[in-house]
């Protein structure tokens, strides 16, 4: 018996720290959209206890350390399951970009197994598993478009932004998460994204209001440490995009576009120095 999954990436529409807290994590707010670029999980079970992980993608971690190995190791300690599990990760999403690709990845690995196992976990129960294995885990358990507050695992849906082209774009450098959480002196931001604002444009369905709140406190601690990535940006706004904004802690960039007509010159023009370009949708 096979269970397929996708794990689709997300953008941060809005990503505002507003204080480390004792604990070590930074208190945000977030609002988060999944993007139609998704990884593919191929679940087939096997009859001893293992787990074995393998991927088309040379470039990830397949023993422990790969959040997908992690999730089924959670399942199968919390639930005594004893059975075990060969997981095929068809990858698609750029890896260590600021697109949740492996948080993606352990989220459709809690759904899939869930049901090749027939556990029967309600989605709550898979959102509080899934925060165990990081903050955006239980985001991705639910999709769609959600405000995402506390270190990002408490969630509020909210309505899908106008439909639009989504044009994302990422250098061939390695970000991580936790250096540029490290550089941000979160008591010395001088402005931040407003997460009401953003949350009034989407509820109003206003493609302008979304692309005029886009926000990023990330961003500048990123794009002083690499400037190509601010290049990368510029050019975007240059060559059309209606809003430019770095997903999560980076590198990937990516345009809102609302004309389709305007996204080939975009793609193009970015193709011209990046070789990962993508061009796809809201997932609404
Ligand atoms: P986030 O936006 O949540 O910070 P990211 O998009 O920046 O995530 P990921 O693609 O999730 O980053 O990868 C971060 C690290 O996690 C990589 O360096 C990789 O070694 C490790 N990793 C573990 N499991 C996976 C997986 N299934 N897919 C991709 N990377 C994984």
């Amino acid at each position: 018996m096979k269970i397929y999954e996708k794990a689709p990436a997300k953008i941060n529409l809005m990503l505002d720290v507003l204080h480390k807290r004792p604990d070590g994590y930074h208190e945000v707010e977030m609002i988060m959209s999944m993007v139609d670029l998704s990884d593919r999980l191929e679940m087939s079970a096997l009859p001893g206890d293992t787990i074995i992980i393998s991927s088309q993608a040379g470039y990830i971690p397949l023993d422990e350390k790969n959040l997908a190995f992690q999730a089924a190791r959670l399942l199968k300690d919390r639930y005594d399951v004893r059975s075990g599990v060969h997981i095929h990760l068809d990858k698609k999403i750029p890896v260590a970009a600021g697109l949740a690709g492996g948080s993606s990845d352990a989220a459709a690995a809690l759904r899939g197994l869930n049901r090749l196992w027939n556990l029967g976990i309600s989605q709550e129960e898979l959102k509080k598993l899934g925060e165990e294995l990081g903050s955006d885990v239980p985001f991705c358990i639910t999709g769609g478009t959600a405000l995402a507050t506390g270190r990002g695992e408490k969630l509020t849906p909210l309505s899908a932004p106008p439909q639009c082209w989504v044009i994302l774009a990422k250098l061939p450098i390695n970000v991580s998460t936790a250096d540029v959480y490290g550089r941000l002196r979160a008591d010395e931001l001088v402005s931040h994204p407003s997460a009401a604002r953003m949350r009034a444009a989407i509820e109003q369905g206003s493609f302008d209001g979304v692309c005029r709140e886009l926000g990023n406190v990330l961003e500048d601690v990123t794009l002083e440490l690499y400037p190509d990535v601010a290049h990368l940006k510029n050019t975007m706004i240059r060559l059309g995009a209606d809003g430019v904004l770095m997903s999560g802690s980076g590198p990937t960039v990516f345009g809102l576009v609302s004309k389709e007509s305007k996204v080939p010159r975009i793609y193009n023009g970015l193709r011209g120095f990046c070789k990962e370009v993508y061009a796809v949708r809201l997932l609404t």
